[in-house]
């Protein structure tokens, strides 16, 4: 799943088409699009891009997006590409464009974009390599799950060997990598499979960011329609916590940051690993004893 949130600076002479998303930690980003909607589409949670063909963009409106961002927008020193999985473009086109961005936009630091397994896999190492020598600095990979049951029933058409390997390779050419995973997605019976799983897979991928977010029904998807009809339970904001708990728990990583600091969660957490674990599971075991205070339901967003 990606997160919903769009951008404070005035980007209002882009050309965007349909929803545009980003990860929090793009707030002050040029919000590039060089793909429209997302070459998956199928997961069962998510709404983002229903009903949206997915396409390359025209690289001429995307130059002249580049040109626009090059008069108004060069207090922003990075750039991140959108929509949902633009590491799918083919590499000749992913080089021109991160060469052009070089030559409009000299002072980006760093180009961020999503990639899912499949496209991440599709790239050998030294074409990986070749996108960081030209300014990609961070890939963000949605995992959801690491178990394989939820993965297949939530149709996002990747095994968790696959998400490793993926995830891995990232990793192995100096790439940074998020990953995002998402509480609540295995409904109650599975939700400690799940935590369990995908706390294995985190750590066998050691990423440099992890980001928990919290599952959010919308109405326009599968998974809604399921909640509709009584065939999914959703869990509660106690249930949420302690599969919260699993999850960090089984979460090697030998540093980065896990990050359960977006909009949608109950608990806001920002755990420097691993130094900051047991802190972060203290702190958790308080929210579960309702020591600390959660967010109440009507602050969460996507
Ligand atoms: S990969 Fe799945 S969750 Fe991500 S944008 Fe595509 S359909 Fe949505």
């Amino acid at each position: 799943m990606h997160c919903i949130e769009r951008t404070d600076h005035d980007m209002d002479g882009m050309h965007y088409e349909g929803v545009i998303i980003r990860p929090p930690s793009e707030a002050d980003s040029v919000l590039l699009q060089v793909t429209v909607g997302c070459s998956h589409n199928k997961c069962t949670f998510c709404g983002t891009y229903k009903g949206q063909r997915f396409r390359f963009k025209d690289e001429a409106i995307i130059q002249a997006d580049l040109r626009y961002a090059a008069r108004n927008l060069s207090f922003l020193k990075r750039v991140f590409l959108t929509d949902g999985d633009a590491l799918i473009l083919p590499q000749t086109r992913l080089v021109r464009l991160l060469t052009r961005i070089r030559e409009e936009l000299p002072w980006v630091t760093r180009v961020g974009l999503y990639g899912n397994a499949k496209s991440i896999l599709r790239k050998t190492p030294g074409e990986l390599r070749e996108l960081r020598e030209l300014g990609l600095g961070i890939v963000y990979l949605g995992l959801e799950s690491g178990a394989e049951e939820v993965l297949r029933e939530v149709r996002k058409g990747v095994i968790p060997e696959r998400m490793i390997e993926a995830g891995r390779r990232i990793r192995e050419v100096g790439l940074k990598l998020s990953v995002t995973v998402l509480l609540g997605l295995a409904g109650r019976e599975r939700s400690l499979v799940h935590a369990r799983a995908t706390g294995a897979v985190l750590s066998a991928i050691d990423p440099t960011y992890v980001g928990v977010l919290t599952l959010m029904i919308l109405p326009n998807t599968e998974l809604g329609r399921k909640v509709e009809e009584g065939q999914f339970e959703l869990l509660t904001q106690t249930e949420l916590m302690q599969e919260l708990r699993e999850l960090l728990s089984h979460t090697h990583m030998t540093r980065g940051l896990f990050l359960a600091n977006h909009a949608s969660n109950y608990l806001p957490l920002k755990v420097k690993m691993p130094s900051g674990k047991d802190r972060a599971l203290q702190a958790i075991d308080a929210a579960i004893k309702g020591v600390v205070p959660l967010k109440p339901e009507w602050m969460r967003a996507l």
